[in-house]
């Protein structure tokens, strides 16, 4: 019988529906492919929990969670400047995903001003202003704080070192603004230092924000992973996206000891909601991020390798990548490219 990975899925809202319907359909043709199956536990999140369970997170979703380990998450709505705490980052602290990973690769064939884009950021996940520490000192006065602590920089550090020494990536860069933040940032750097110390055959620099921002656009090929903290690291990867064309591409993993979801960059997309409109691709990638986690590289290489293709052929793309095509059709594309010999 074949092999059932049963999995966590947050269809999300916006746009979630749509990409992760596409992305569970191209998984599904290829697990059929290479011999394995997938069970969806699916769970809302967010406001549409809230109408049925009076819960945001449900607690049977934080269960599944538990249980399957690993999760395939859909962008959720968070409300603009009151209303529920951040989803993502509710999720993200409950299961100590203390990694977010995020790669940002040029596909081929898709034309930007910076081709052969490979960089990565590795950006903490659970500290920071993420901690949502804010309140109301005197009015017209809020004060928000914070929280770097030397576990949280030296565990990030580890994680992106050894991901270099693993993946022979050559350079890590450290960003911060250590200059105004010195006791924070500060501490950042410090971790980050001494964890460079063990690892010789990786460079190491360290590059203030705002400066990156600049070398980015100027530059990015001077850089291969970016170690930042939480905030930084965040605005920096919808910067990033924009070198390999958009938010629409970009995927990501938040990783922990027991548990990890994987989820695209972008969030849920309101102006384009349920019009055919959204790119899969970034969920998809994040999809193929799950698959190598849970050693099913087969079939993860076998959607990488179909992607490519429609990307290289070009005909069926999405709009935000200049194309005409609408989600599903750019699905069936994928598919189709899945049922073709591949030639890896
Ligand atoms: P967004 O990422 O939703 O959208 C930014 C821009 O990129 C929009 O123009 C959108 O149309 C475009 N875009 C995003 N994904 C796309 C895709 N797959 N295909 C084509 N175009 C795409 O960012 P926002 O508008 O700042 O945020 C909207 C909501 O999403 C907010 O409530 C925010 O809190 C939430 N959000 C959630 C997550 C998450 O769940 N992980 C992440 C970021 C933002």
């Amino acid at each position: 019988m074949a092999k059932t990975h049963k999995i966590t899925l947050i269809p999300g809202d916006g746009i979630g529906p749509e990409v992760s319907g596409a992305v569970v359909k191209i998984v599904e043709a290829a697990g059929a492919a290479t011999g394995i199956g997938f069970e969806w536990h699916r769970y809302a999140a967010g406001a549409e929990a809230f109408e049925t369970t009076r819960e945001y997170i449900p607690k049977a979703l934080y269960d599944s969670i538990e249980e399957n380990r690993v999760a395939l998450k859909g962008p959720v709505t968070t409300p603009i400047g009151g209303g529920f705490a951040s989803i993502n980052v509710t999720l993200r602290k409950k299961f100590e995903l203390f990694a977010n990973f995020r790669p940002v690769k040029s596909l081929p064939g898709l034309k930007t001003r910076y081709p052969d884009i490979d960089l990565i950021i590795v950006r903490e996940n659970m500290e920071d202003l993420y901690a949502g520490l804010e309140h109301e000192v005197v009015p017209g006065v809020v004060q928000a704080l914070k929280i770097i602590t030397e576990k949280g920089s030296t565990r990030i550090s580890q994680f992106a070192f050894d991901y270099a020494r693993k993946h022979n990536r050559k350079k890590v860069h450290a960003i911060h603004k250590a200059n105004i933040m010195k006791l924070s940032d500060g501490l950042f750097l410090r971790c980050a230092r001494k964890v460079a110390e063990e690892f010789p055959e990786v460079a190491y620099a360290e590059h203030i924000v705002d400066n990156t921002c600049m070398q980015l656009v100027m530059n990015p090929y001077q850089y291969d992973i970016l170690l930042t903290e939480n905030l930084y690291g965040d605005i920096l990867s919808d910067l990033c996206s924009a070198f390999v064309g958009g938010l629409g591409l970009v995927p990501g993993a938040n990783l922990g000891k027991e548990c990890a979801i994987f989820e695209a960059v972008h969030g849920s997309a309101p102006d384009i909601a349920g019009k055919d409109m959204a790119n899969p691709t970034a969920l998809l990638q994040s999809a193929v991020l799950m698959l190598h986690h849970i050693d099913e590289s087969a079939t993860a290489n076998r959607i990488q390798t179909a992607l490519e293709q429609v990307y290289r052929e070009g005909k069926t793309l999405t709009k935000d990548v200049g194309g005409t095509s609408g989600t599903k059709a750019f699905a069936d594309a994928v598919l189709q490219a899945m049922e073709m010999p591949q030639t890896v």
